[in-house]
């Protein structure tokens, strides 16, 4: 099987951990950086000894994308590619609208064209629910985006029922609630405390107050995998059902490894997205792993270098 990835982070990254242990194909659609490839993929590289074959584009580049699948005809194609950094959307709604949101255009046109049978992962995210008019969230729950990183979330399960409903393509959108893995970047507010306080036993933070639902990245994408493998196309919900703030985690992470935090207003969003879990009776398979399951990995990635990706989606 022939499987295209767009991006190198850290959904990418464990997607195609999954599928080179399963002997498929891989190629990754990601812009060459001056500094090399995203911590994530070599790490995955450096665990199976193997290599996804990297394409080399950026996602605005729109005619290289397209000309990319039409020559690739991937049967799968999973669409993580994005800029996925909600504070920096703010200042930056063009640029993100441009690579979330068009590329998924260009992505899905080469596919109607060249590759109509192929099966497409198209991540939505939480953020679409906004300040949620309702709790928790479920399939029906109002859009009520308040960031420009969110609103090209909407755009994307828009364009996931324009293609499936008029184009009869197989495409998975999937409402995902945060994932986190010992994977995730520092940017994140999950490692930013873990690295800090293992390492520096002091971290700085915004709004702690903020409540989320975190799953478990590694098990998340076998549950995007399994779900394409034998569900029908539509819009899926994930999450884990269990709500914990910001101070939550912070306050399990110092208990395991110790450490101080101070609060630096600054860091505060201008709205933040909170309140976020769903309705578990709506997801397609239930995770099993829980926020104080995902901080544990996280510290023993991160105080020893184990890892647990690799146990979740199959040995090499
Ligand atoms: P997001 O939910 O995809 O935006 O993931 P993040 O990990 O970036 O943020 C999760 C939550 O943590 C948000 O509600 C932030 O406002 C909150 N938060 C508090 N302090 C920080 C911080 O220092 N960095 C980040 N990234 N988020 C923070």
């Amino acid at each position: 099987m022939k499987v295209l990835i767009t991006g190198a982070g850290q959904d990418s990254s464990l997607t195609a951990y999954l599928h080179l242990v399963r002997g498929d194909q891989v190629y990754v659609l990601t812009r060459r950086r001056a500094d090399g490839l995203a911590e994530q993929m070599r790490k995955v590289i450096e665990v199976l000894n193997e290599s996804p074959v990297f394409i080399y584009a950026d996602l605005t580049e729109y005619e290289n994308v397209f000309d990319i699948v039409r020559e690739l005809k991937p049967d799968m194609v999973y669409h993580y590619g994005a800029m996925s950094f909600v504070p920096y959307s703010y200042n930056n709604p063009i640029y993100t609208a441009q690579v979330n949101e068009l590329s998924a255009y260009a992505i899905l046109e080469a596919v109607r064209k060249h590759s109509p049978e192929a099966k497409v992962f198209l991540p939505a995210s939480s953020e679409v629910f906004g300040k949620p008019v309702e709790y928790p969230q479920r399939l029906s729950t109002p859009l009520a985006p308040v960031s420009p990183y969110a609103i090209s979330k909407v755009a994307l399960l828009y364009i996931a029922d324009y293609y499936r409903k008029v184009w009869k393509l197989k495409v998975y959108d999937f409402i995902t609630f945060n994932h986190e893995s010992e994977l995730r970047g520092e940017e994140f507010v999950t490692m930013k405390i873990v690295k800090n306080l293992v390492k520096k036993g002091h971290v700085v933070l915004g709004n702690i107050e903020a409540r989320k639902d975190w799953g478990y990245a590694g098990e998340y994408v076998k549950i995007f995998n399994r779900v394409m493998e034998k569900e029908e196309p539509k819009r899926y919900i994930l999450c884990t059902g269990v709500i914990a703030s910001v101070k939550d985690f912070l306050r399990y992470v110092i208990s395991k490894v110790g450490g101080t935090y101070e609060i630096d207003e600054s860091l505060y969003r201008p709205v933040d997205a909170e309140g976020m879990t769903c309705d578990v009776t709506e997801v397609p398979v239930k995770p099993q792993y829980m926020w104080w399951d995902v901080a544990d990995i996280m510290i023993r990635y991160v105080r020893d270098g184990a890892l647990t990706f690799t146990e979740v989606l199959g040995k090499v």
